[in-house]
């Protein structure tokens, strides 16, 4: 279960202070020292840990916390909102076009989830806004990819430009986005191709898309899993691209935390979806507070 050992954790460095009337300073600092364990061992950005761990305790000694009536429930409440904030406060939502469509490109290293997150997407806004989107596959280099593609939108019934292997991406795109205009789509979702690591071909080619569609919204799926990789990729990609908002998958998994806390803080950039499984309604739209009551267990 996600988050597993972060819940356990902070719920036993709290406990210690409940039924205390009151907390003395050693008392809060041992329950600090324990909240930055756990939130290293969680995989937490180092600088992200430790702001968050001086705000908390700024705001304990601050307030008079631990004169004041029940100190152990005001920790919790206030751990609990500065965790909100590290992750952004509130649920920021998909950029949308003044004009149809609205370009949403999807970028990502290869298995991070963002073909079946592109899915995901087209299938919600069909469900909730009865959008007719169109998926085009850009991503040339595994085969399997476009195929991959055509079965996610066959199993959503969504459109799914293409042209094989052979044409350019930024060609596919073009054409693609020529194909949306005479169709009417009110979305067009751009999947692109993934690599193992970030390199600087990748890059150059989704600049190029980018400069080409004027991306609405650029989201970068990044797998939960992978902890502070997941961290550094959002960096690489934010620094070349300035992504709109990041996609976290695979919150349904054995994750630890660090991602879901570090992203936002990290890069600035809001996390915009979690994808909590591998069905086609696995997508929920990320709310920081509840996601820090989840946390928190
Ligand atoms: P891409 O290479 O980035 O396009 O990644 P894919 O969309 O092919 O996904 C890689 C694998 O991760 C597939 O087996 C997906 O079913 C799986 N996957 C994607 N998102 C999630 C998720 O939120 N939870 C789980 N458990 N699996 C996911």
């Amino acid at each position: 279960m996600a988050f597993e050992g972060l819940t356990e954790r902070l719920q036993n460095a709290m406990r210690k202070l409940r039924g205390k009337g009151k907390v003395s300073e050693s008392d809060l600092r041992e329950t600090m020292r324990e909240i930055r364990l756990a939130l290293l061992e969680a995989d937490v950005n180092f600088t992200v840990v430790k702001d968050f761990v001086k705000q908390v305790r700024d705001r304990a000694m601050g307030a008079d916390v631990l004169e004041g009536l029940n100190p152990a429930q005001q920790i919790v409440k206030i751990v609990d909102e500065e965790l909100t904030k590290t992750m952004g406060e509130e649920a920021v939502p998909l950029n949308k076009s003044d004009k149809i469509p609205t370009i949403i490109m999807m970028v990502g290293l290869q298995g991070a989830g963002k073909t079946t997150t592109a899915g995901k997407l087209a299938r919600k806004l069909k469900e909730e806004e009865n959008a007719r989107p169109l998926m085009i596959a850009g991503d040339i280099y595994r085969p399997a990819a476009i195929e991959q593609l055509v079965q996610v939108a066959q199993g959503i019934d969504v459109p799914v430009f293409q042209l094989g292997t052979d044409v350019d991406p930024v060609e596919i795109v073009r054409q693609g986005l020529a194909q949306a205009e005479a169709d009417h789509n009110d979305y067009i979702i751009i999947d692109t191709a993934g690599r193992l690591q970030i390199d600087e071909q990748l890059m150059d080619e989704l600049a190029k898309i980018k400069a080409l569609a004027h991306p609405d919204e650029i989201l970068l799926t990044v797998d939960a899993m992978t902890g502070q990789n997941a961290v550094a990729t959002a960096e690489g990609f934010n620094d070349k691209l300035d992504v709109t908002g990041v996609v976290l998958t695979k919150l349904d998994g054995d994750t630890r935390g660090g991602a879901a806390l570090s992203i936002r803080a990290v890069t600035g950039k809001p996390i915009k979806f979690i994808g909590q499984g591998e069905k086609m309604s696995d997508l929920d739209v990320f709310h920081p507070d509840r996601m820090a009551s989840r946390i928190l267990g």
